[in-house]
């Protein structure tokens, strides 16, 4: 049995019947004997089927949010708001799916008619994270769906209940259990279903399991998408708003207690506006309130995976012993009544690359802030990374934020905002941060794979 613990409390709030080899191999059996009926059914039905599952997230929000908090830790507000930003995202794929899978002429001349259709995978894996369950997972098994595969959908073991939520609310919605089933447990379930021939292997994780996954495929001819993690770098120009710039800056480090792909990670700052920067930095994170998830108005909860902390102190640690200051936080916090584990948000100055801390990515509630010369520096150590998920530019400069934005290694860019993501662009990244995407139009397309045909009439 997998047993599901509160991060808040400590306690294991739900005992769950994990997945093995046999039990894994049988859900693919099924998927692969289902699939070819279901991408035979007309996408107004699939559609119609999504409809609903939108319509069951919409009513039982408050629901799924506590279950959400009850089993990551995420601010009770926070988890909302996931689900919130999750109707927009099956708001987009409702709309766009059937234009974008419409087969396409593209010649037709003297008898000649060329045309690209789009056909489904087939059986696709979708192994997921915990940070955002309902995002990542969406931004695969909606259009997955929609575009005529079975998925077979691994939740992270420890976002596993909102993982059974979104199954159960799928089937009611009129999804068949074969198409779209679930792999309960840890790594080695996620390892057993890498075994099946699947046609498709859809995972968003860390660097180091996405590296261990594209290794245990090489041998195969599957399509394989990775989105992992990042060290997302902003750059503060010298003429910004700094309370304003520092205000959004702190949101987008500390979010979600910085347990985001796109977390800012790394701050450089003009050195002429360094200090007020800062300071006014520092102001913010402060206000930050520590606490019960399940609390209205708490901003940091505890970390989903308390062995996490570790990680945090040692790039402190680390940072410090190379001559790095905290300028707040820097520890562990304890909360009354409550077994979790929770870190205060941490600002640390006198940072530099030789340090983990603006190398290796936190996943946490810290963040280092550089000074810089100018924008070519700035630049310089935006792209020492081995990452590229997300970078961004606070200036009230249109085409100095363009010029510098076209030269950072990223698959999203931010003008004067960050940890942000959109359904209608395509989200990927670069280096360690993956390979493929989701969400836009390419995010639906990614699902299939484009037939060609050549058809003469005579
Ligand atoms: P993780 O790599 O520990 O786990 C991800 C999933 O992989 C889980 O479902 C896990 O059970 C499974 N898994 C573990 N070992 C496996 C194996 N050997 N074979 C197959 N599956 C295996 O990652 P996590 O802690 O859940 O997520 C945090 C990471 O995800 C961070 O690095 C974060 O940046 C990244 N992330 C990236 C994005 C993005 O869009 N780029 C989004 C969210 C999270």
């Amino acid at each position: 049995m997998l047993k599901i613990t509160n991060p808040a409390t400590g306690k294991v709030i739900a005992e769950v019947l994990e997945d093995n080899a046999a039990s894994i191999r049988r859900k693919y059996q099924l998927a692969r004997a289902a699939q070819p009926l279901w991408a035979a059914t007309a996408l107004s039905k699939r559609l119609a089927c999504i409809r609903k599952f939108r319509e069951q997230i919409e009513s039982r929000k408050e629901e799924l949010a506590a279950i959400l908090t009850s089993e990551v830790g995420k601010p009770l507000q926070q988890s909302r708001n996931e689900l919130n930003g999750l109707l927009g995202r099956i708001d987009f794929f409702l709309a766009e799916t059937k234009k974008t899978l419409k087969t396409r002429k593209v010649f037709d001349q003297d008898g000649m008619r060329e045309q690209i259709g789009h056909e489904p995978l087939g059986v696709v894996a979708n192994i997921s994270a915990w940070n955002y369950p309902y995002f990542v997972g969406a931004n695969v098994f909606v259009p997955a769906l929609l575009a005529g595969n079975a998925v077979l959908y691994k939740p992270s073991e420890f976002a596993t209940r909102t993982g059974l939520e979104i199954a159960e609310m799928l089937y009611e919605s009129g999804i068949p259990p074969a198409i779209f089933a679930t792999v309960i447990g840890a790594g080695p379930a996620g390892a057993a279903l890498l075994k099946q021939p699947v046609d498709g292997l859809f995972f968003t994780g860390s660097v180091a399991t996405g590296k261990a996954i594209a290794r245990a495929l090489a041998g195969r001819l599957v399509k394989l998408q990775l989105e992992l993690g990042g060290k997302d770098p902003v750059y503060v120009c010298n003429d910004v708003d700094v309370v304003a710039a520092a205000a959004g800056l702190a949101d987008g480090a500390m979010y979600n207690t910085g347990q985001s792909c796109c977390s800012v990670e790394r701050i450089y700052v003009h050195a002429s506006i360094f200090d007020s920067f800062v300071d006014a930095f520092v102001r913010e994170v402060k206000g930050f309130r520590i606490g019960d998830p399940t609390a209205e108005g708490t901003y940091i909860g505890p970390l989903t995976r308390a062995p996490q902390a570790r990680v945090l102190e040692a790039q402190i640690a680390d940072a410090k012993k190379k001559g790095a200051k905290v300028l707040t936080g820097g520890k562990r916090r304890k909360v009354p009544k409550l077994n979790g584990v929770w870190f205060e948000p941490t600002v640390l100055v006198g940072v530099n690359h030789s340090m983990a801390v603006m190398r290796d990515e936190s996943f946490g509630p810290i963040i280092g802030i550089q000074p810089v010369q100018d924008d070519a520096e700035a630049v310089a150590l935006m792209n020492d990374t081995a990452y590229g998920l997300t970078a961004g530019v606070y200036t009230k400069d249109a085409e100095r934020a363009e010029k510098l934005l076209a030269q950072v290694h990223a698959g999203s860019v931010y003008w004067n905002c960050c940890d942000r993501v959109s359904p209608r662009l395509p989200w990927s990244g670069v280096g360690d941060s993956g390979i493929g995407l989701t969400l836009s139009t390419y995010g639906i397309e990614t699902f299939t794979r484009p037939k060609a045909w050549h058809l003469r009439s005579a």
